[in-house]
């Protein structure tokens, strides 16, 4: 058998059940497509599966889902970080009702030019939901490819690689099943450490089945360290209990999500307050015992978090603490705020 029709059979027989799919042979609901794609940028399949399931629940439609508010969107997407992909995705479709007749476009070009759809999501909607001939060319297919073909050159040039030479493997009736096998079959047994090459469909085409050097492909260039940051944090409280936030700048990390007022995240550590360009009068301000570490992709953020009791203005909004869950914080500052129980509570 050819190695896409060996795919394929085992496709069919045993290809994971996830809600966003149609079943072999089937075609899915492009809208749910582009959602998941969206979703499953930075974020495992394991966690989309609850998220996707909110939003279609409460946005059944495209045109549903256009006509809800930045707000709810964002609320709706807490806890899945990389909020910047919820006001692409929103943006998104609101072009596709407005410019498309409420059609997800089927073409690579045309979907290039939605926000937040770059190379990659382009060629999944347009594989998946509609059997266009292309492959999404995910870290499921890099790994199976660098292994099938025994390609030894690093990442990131391996992946322009693999773009040119699966295109000489899709089999142009069943593109889309041929990209989601692929992928099954990258995460449930060309596995990155113990690829399990004996229950492997393809293992007859593969270059390096049952060899150790299978674990250590695809190559990676050496990582350097994350740099770090450091920054200051108010939790500044009125004498009614409430906290002071504020939106964070339209554009950028964390874009137009809620946050405790604070300094700016730079390279060297502030030495307490005397970096600190804040002028309220009436305040004591504690330093509190523990830092947040917080990873993102391109740093890490050490947050120093100090607390204090006034009347100045020091944000946008002032809320209570049981009423957080009303506004869009990023896992960072519900972090901040869990810390500042904790250490409260054993005060
Ligand atoms: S035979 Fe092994 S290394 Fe090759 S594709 Fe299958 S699981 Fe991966």
């Amino acid at each position: 058998m050819r190695l896409d029709e060996s795919l394929l059979a085992w496709y069919d027989a045993t290809h994971r059940h996830l809600p966003w799919r149609a079943n072999p042979g089937k075609a899915p609901n492009p809208y749910h497509v582009l959602l998941s794609e969206i979703m499953l940028q930075q974020t495992t399949v394991a966690t989309v599966i609850d998220y996707f399931h909110h939003f279609i629940n409460r946005w059944p439609t495209l045109t549903d889902f256009a006509a809800a508010t930045k707000d709810e969107v964002y609320h709706g997407w807490q806890g899945l970080g990389y909020y910047s992909r919820a006001r692409n995705l929103h943006q998104c479709i609101q072009k596709i009702v407005a410019h498309h007749q409420g059609q997800v476009p089927q073409d690579l070009e045309t979907l290039l030019l939605l926000p937040g759809i770059g190379p990659y999501t382009a060629a999944a909607i347009s594989a998946i939901a509609y059997n266009g001939p292309v492959v999404p060319v995910d870290g499921n297919i890099i790994r199976v490819f660098s292994r099938l073909l025994h390609l030894e050159t690093e990442l990131p040039q391996l992946q322009q690689e693999i773009r040119e030479v699966v295109k000489d493997y899709v089999p142009p009736a069943r593109s889309g099943d041929f990209a989601q096998g692929l992928m099954d079959l990258g995460a449930t047994i060309c596995k990155p450490q113990k690829p399990l090459c004996q229950e492997c469909p393809i293992q007859q085409h593969c270059r390096v089945a049952g060899l150790q050097i299978a674990g250590l492909l695809p190559r990676k260039k050496v990582k350097a360290a994350r740099p770090v940051l450091h920054g200051i944090t108010f939790w500044y409280e009125d004498n009614e209990g409430r906290i002071w936030l504020r939106r964070r700048p339209e554009k950028g990390l964390l874009a137009n999500l809620m946050e405790f007022p604070g300094t700016p995240w730079r390279p060297e550590p502030y030495e307490a307050f005397i970096d600190v360009p804040l002028h309220l009068t009436t305040t004591q301000w504690t330093v509190l015992p523990k830092q947040i570490i917080h990873t993102f992709t391109h740093f890490q953020l050490r947050l120093t978090v100090v607390k204090a009791t006034g009347e100045d203005q020091l944000g946008d909004i002032q809320v209570m603490p049981q009423d957080f869950k009303n506004y869009a914080l990023p896992t960072l500052m519900k972090k901040v705020a869990a810390m500042v129980v904790e250490v409260s509570g054993s005060d």
